[in-house]
């Protein structure tokens, strides 16, 4: 397509999906958002760098080296719980910069024999996040291979890793049509230079969701995330011979309810969801309650979910901040302390996130879960 006046500004997945718009019609809230996640060409999640000062945001294992390490001896003590299997498959779903697992891989060499049967897996979606991930883990204890799917990740003893992942996951969205007494499905066209929201015109029925939402409104809005089912089922058919851990760390919500949570956030601030297609990060907060119950469907024994602050504190974070702290000049210690709380604070991030385990084939539960709180 030639391009002429109206196409300045506009990026080259923007210019993409116009073109998709303008051949097929209004498209799914749910495919725009996979497209300016993963589209081959010009996907947030193919192409760019997110993380850190000069990217979009930053996240937990970017603030403190004592979350990966607190995570690589929870992984460690669940290897333990398994009866020490003589190969353990430590995978991370979207490691990011690889700082979580270079932090867990250092902490848990403290654990005889752990690091002797570990092949550590990364799922990771980036061409240029690998290459960080590989230079990150350049010097890594054991070996490290990367994958684009969990479904690509030989069988096996596994434990599984994801912060920050889930909420990368597209979520269709719903809004109650009062006069129809109907569903419509939100979709996303393109008038008068700028994608805008719309509704399907025929009625959509939304899935089932963990708990009833109660009768809606008109203008309700639910929001669901389709890839969770078929991400624990994954989890389950490689837990069908051998143990399996699951800890999934995300910004999210216990109690589902009416209303959106899709969010853009660009240059570490909030964005409007159409901006710079391609170049903004889209997720939305995790339903803690659907994937809880789908866990639990599945047949998985499930811990949690519980606010991050309380996770980490249950794990010890302040006894490991004060090793720190007690060789740290008094200008590190002020950075020491501030991230910490940053990660543990009820008003920062503390509460905001949450932490869920499910496992099979363990006889304890993972900790903190296992130890009076
Ligand atoms: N866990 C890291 C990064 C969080 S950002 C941290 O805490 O710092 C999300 C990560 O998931 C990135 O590495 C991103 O490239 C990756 N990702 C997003 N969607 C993905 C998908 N569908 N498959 C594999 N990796 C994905």
């Amino acid at each position: 397509m030639p391009s002429d006046a109206s196409d300045s500004g506009l990026t080259p997945l923007a210019l993409k999906l116009r073109r998709a718009i303008a051949e097929r019609g209004p498209i799914p809230l749910h495919d725009y958002m996979a497209a300016c996640l993963y589209d081959p060409e010009h996907g947030y999640y193919r192409k760019r760098n997110p993380l850190g000062r000069g990217g979009d945001f930053i996240t937990a294992p970017e603030i403190s080296q004592v979350f990966g390490e607190l995570i690589g001896l929870w992984a460690a003590q669940v290897w333990m719980q398994m009866g020490q299997p003589r190969r353990v498959r430590l995978i991370e779903l979207g490691p990011g910069r690889g700082t979580l697992m270079a932090d867990a891989l250092r902490a848990a060499r403290v654990v005889p024999g752990f690091l002797q049967g570990t092949a550590v897996h990364l799922v990771e979606s980036s061409e240029m996040l690998r290459e960080t991930q590989k230079a990150t883990l350049a010097r890594s204890p054991v070996s490290v291979q990367w994958h684009d799917d969990l479904t690509q990740v030989p069988e096996g003893p596994a434990i599984v890793i994801a912060n920050e992942f889930l909420d990368c996951l597209p979520v269709r969205q719903f809004v109650f049509d009062g006069a129809a007494k109907a569903w419509r499905e939100r979709t996303v066209t393109f008038s008068d230079g700028d994608f805008r929201l719309a509704r399907s015109a025929d009625a959509a029925q939304p899935p089932l969701t963990a708990v009833s939402h109660g009768a809606p409104q008109d203008g309700d809005i639910l929001e669901h995330c389709p890839g969770i089912a078929p991400l624990v089922a994954t989890f389950a058919a490689r837990s069908a011979d051998a143990p399996l851990a699951a800890l999934v760390i995300d910004y999210g919500y216990t109690k589902p309810a009416f209303g959106e949570t899709l969010q853009a956030v660009r240059h570490h601030k909030f964005a409007g969801r159409f901006d710079a297609p391609g170049q903004t990060d889209l997720t939305a907060h995790v339903d803690f309650a659907l994937l809880a119950h789908v866990a639990q469907d599945a047949g998985f024994d499930v811990f949690g979910p519980l606010t991050m602050g309380e996770w980490l504190l249950r794990l010890g974070v302040e006894a490991r901040a004060n090793q720190l702290l007690a060789r740290a000049s008094a200008e590190e210690a002020r950075a020491i302390a501030q991230s910490i709380a940053r990660l543990v604070d009820p008003a920062q991030m503390g509460t905001l996130f949450k932490v869920l385990s499910w496992t099979r084939g363990i006889s304890d539960p993972p900790p903190p879960f296992g130890v009076q709180g």
